[in-house]
């Protein structure tokens, strides 16, 4: 794929559309074909090929919008995360995580890959010399996310991007929580990017995919297992993901100051505990998040509430209690009851997930709306 030299909103717009030849329609049409004559084209194309021409419309816009090369879009962010981590190793093979990660990410590493003999270190992802320490001969793989989940940590993408070339490591990170709009990992020398797109991307609460981006060789590599493993998305989910990517920039740079707004509000405000957000200056790790996010800080920040969380959220009216994050409406959730119940609650403890942490996804709401609403929860 050709890498287009725009800004990201022209991007965003226009990247990746197929066109529509026949009628000359202003969008991609929907190819629902799941047979494609095999001798008149240039290769064989079939959906779990991630080659029809809605999987290459929406796949070729993420992969412009994160500056890679080429890209992937998956059916979800599992899939793709698991699909990526499997094309890169084999039994007896190491891997590196930090340990600050999406707890189904976690879960999967920790149950699925002793099976096949790939062992896994768990590193504190906030020091990057954590990685080099527990670099052995057989590591192949260190795998970052940040701003973290659920308590917005940061790691230092550039450092941790040296580290792994001077070894010959291979680097991914989920860029899930800063979206493409925020940050661009492969700019600071990270080598593959994945997203849960049923955040973001997706950005509506109404699909589940996932995407994979970065070199074309690195690409090429991850289809091959892809299309072992099958996780491909359908033409209809694709062409509503190229749908919901022509306003990611514009709903993320909305989240984005509204969740700066809000943060800086219940950094003040005398029930809250305490704020984790990248975007306050009192972030440990706020002037690298600066450098590494210049898009803004993200629409994700979690608190912990003096009190009863649980009944907190139970007196909100606006802001609904749910799953999932990256929506144009706001959401919360307990990630202790949520997205982390599948860890112990040792390792809970150890990450910092209290019982009285929410995670809130902002949406693109009015700010002073959504602060009426914490207010009145708060003081109920
Ligand atoms: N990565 C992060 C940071 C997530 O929050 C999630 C889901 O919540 C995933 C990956 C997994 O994505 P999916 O649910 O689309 O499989």
């Amino acid at each position: 794929m050709k890498k287009i030299s725009q800004s990201k909103l022209t991007q965003s717009v226009h990247a990746g559309s197929a066109g529509d030849s026949h009628y000359k329609g202003a969008v991609t049409p929907i190819y629902p074909s799941s047979a494609y004559d095999y001798q008149d084209l240039p290769e064989i194309l079939y959906p779990r090929y991630f080659n029809t021409p809605n999987q290459k419309a929406v796949a070729e816009k993420i992969a412009a919008l994160e500056n890679a090369e080429d890209g992937l879009i998956f059916s979800s962010g599992m899939s793709a995360i698991i699909t990526t981590l499997l094309s890169m190793l084999k039994k007896g093979d190491h891997a590196i995580f930090q340990n600050d990660l999406y707890g189904g990410t976690m879960h999967a590493v920790n149950t699925e890959f002793p099976r096949f003999g790939i062992d896994c270190a768990f590193v504190d992802g906030s020091i990057p010399a954590r990685f080099e320490e527990a670099i052995r001969s057989e590591t192949k793989v260190i795998f970052i996310e940040t701003p973290s989940n659920p308590t917005l940590k940061i790691t230092d993408i550039k450092t941790v991007a040296a580290i792994a070339k001077r070894h010959n490591i291979i680097t991914i990170i989920d860029n899930t929580f800063a979206s493409p709009v925020n940050q661009n990992p492969i700019d600071l020398g990270i080598d593959i990017v994945t997203h849960s797109g049923t955040k973001y991307i997706g950005g509506h609460s109404d699909i589940c995919c996932g995407a994979v981006v970065g070199s074309k060789k690195l690409i090429d590599q991850i289809r091959k297992s892809a299309i072992n493993t099958g996780g491909s998305l359908d033409a209809n989910t694709c062409w509503l993901v190229e749908r919901s990517l022509k306003t990611i920039v514009l709903r993320v740079r909305q989240q984005n100051q509204n969740a700066l707004t809000i943060a800086q509000f219940l950094a003040s405000d005398p029930h809250i505990e305490k704020v984790y957000y990248p975007g306050l200056p009192d972030h440990p790790d706020h002037a690298i998040a600066k450098e590494q996010m210049p898009g803004g800080f993200g629409g994700m920040l979690s608190f912990q509430v003096k009190g009863d969380a649980f009944r907190f959220m139970d007196k909100l009216k606006l802001i609904k209690r749910a799953v999932s994050l990256g929506g144009v409406e706001s959401t919360i959730t307990s990630p202790a009851q949520t997205s982390h119940s599948k860890i112990s609650a040792a390792e809970r403890a150890a990450a910092g997930i209290t019982d009285n942490l929410v995670r809130l996804s902002v949406g693109i709401e009015e700010a002073e709306d959504l602060i009426g609403d914490i207010k009145q929860a708060l003081s109920a």
